[in-house]
């Protein structure tokens, strides 16, 4: 667990971990009661998409599987599916369709259309142990992984000889690099929120499981960077977002006076993303070739959108989706948008509602992520003391 204390520089930014540790309680709180609001709280998603990819997506029948929904009418009236599915029929031609879902050009990822699809109260499902695991949970890692693949050059690796998880490789382009921090710290967030909230199968109690944490997590520090490294991005993405934020009806009713709750956590929020989040998203998809890489960056994180819809466990499903929706959306911000294209009065509808509750909510599991990391470093300390 020695591993799990980190200083000095984050690789591929512009801060330190002194810096996010020293913020992070103060964000953690903040985003605790920001995703309490019921516009950050209720999401409707389509659970029960068929997988793209493979029939025998298995199902998980564990009990932690499960998830229940929740009742249309218990939803504020305006974010009903009724009037949700009101499309703006000016952003119709730039929407690419699919059954249910569609993207737009600037998308990283696909979205559901807000016409089907479930509501799930995000404060009643939390992220941790299910049980879902084995061949099924292990093929979709490897299928997220493997969308790490760019350009002809590398084609050949497009026949499965990708390593699982590749090593650091210096070789590996920037946006490489990137993408597969991106998914590699995803993925340490949700085994550190699985071992922190650990179902003990011989007690029946949950609790924090320093040894899963450890043999996940600790014993490869690379992992861990890789949460940090996501945070600030997501914080760079939340800083740029300041102007839209400010002007948006969180409470649709267009009265400012009933948003100033929500606006005022907002700007905490955003005060803290300004001083943490120093990534400097310009270093990418620069040179000859940045458009196309760009382009298959997008489509392959779109892919990543998709492959969610494979995991075969309602619980995790959900979780995925909204953090890879996050994700994406960081990305949408930091690498589609001018400050022009920020401005919400001329780009109204640049940021569907469920693109706004996953950015945010991602952040709050990143974040969350932190906190349980200090979490199993005192436990380990402990330990280590009173031998
Ligand atoms: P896995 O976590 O399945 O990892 C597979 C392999 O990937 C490892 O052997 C290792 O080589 C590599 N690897 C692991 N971590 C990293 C990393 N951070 N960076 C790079 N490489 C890595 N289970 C739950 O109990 N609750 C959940 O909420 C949940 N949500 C999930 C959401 C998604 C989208 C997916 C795909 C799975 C989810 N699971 C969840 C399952 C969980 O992630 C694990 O797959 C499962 O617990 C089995 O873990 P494992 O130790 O076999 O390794």
């Amino acid at each position: 667990c020695q591993n799990a204390v980190l200083t000095g520089p984050i690789e591929t930014t512009l801060c330190d971990y002194e810096t996010v540790e020293s913020m992070n309680d103060n964000l953690l709180s903040n985003l605790s009661d920001l995703v309490r609001m019921p516009f950050f709280r209720y999401f409707q998603v389509d659970l029960y998409r068929q997988c793209p990819f493979w029939v025998d997506h298995g199902s998980c029948a564990n009990e932690g599987c499960a998830i229940t929904t929740v009742d249309e009418s218990d939803i504020p009236e305006k974010w009903r599916a009724a009037a949700l599915s009101k499309v703006d029929p000016d952003s119709i031609d730039t929407r690419h369709e699919l059954p249910g879902c569609y993207y737009r050009d600037s998308d990283y990822c696909f979205l559901d259309d807000n016409t089907e699809g479930d509501y799930y109260d995000l404060q009643l499902v939390p992220e941790r142990y299910t049980g879902y695991s084995g061949h099924d949970a292990r093929r979709i890692w490897k299928s997220i992984y493997e969308e790490n693949c760019f350009g002809l050059s590398e084609s050949g690796l497009l026949s499965g000889k990708l390593p699982l998880v590749s090593a650091a490789d210096t070789e590996q382009c920037l946006e490489k690099k990137v993408y597969y921090k991106l998914i590699s710290g995803l993925h340490t967030s949700i085994s550190t929120h699985i071992c922190h909230e650990y179902l003990n199968q011989t007690t029946g109690e949950w609790g924090p499981n320093l040894n899963c944490f450890i043999s996940r997590v600790a014993a490869y520090p690379e992992r861990l960077q890789h949460l940090y490294f996501n945070t600030i991005v997501m914080l760079r993405a939340v800083a740029r977002l300041e102007p839209y934020l400010a002007a948006f009806d969180f409470c649709s009713s267009g009265k400012a006076e009933d948003d100033v709750e929500t606006q005022d956590c907002l700007s905490k929020i955003v005060r803290i993303a300004k001083d943490a989040g120093k990534f400097d998203e310009s270093a990418l998809f620069r040179g000859e070739n940045a458009n196309v890489l760009k382009e298959e960056f997008k489509a392959h994180f779109r892919n990543v959108s998709r492959i969610m819809d494979c995991v075969g466990c309602d619980k995790c499903r959900l979780w995925g989706k909204i953090q890879t929706t996050g994700l994406a959306t960081a990305l949408k911000i930091l690498f589609e948008l001018d400050e022009n294209a920020l401005n919400p009065r001329t780009n109204r509808d640049f940021l569907h509602r469920a693109e706004m509750i996953a950015l945010f909510n991602t952040l709050f599991r990143f974040s969350e992520s932190i906190r349980a990391v200090d979490d199993f470093r005192r436990e380990w300390k402990e330990l280590d003391e009173a031998e």
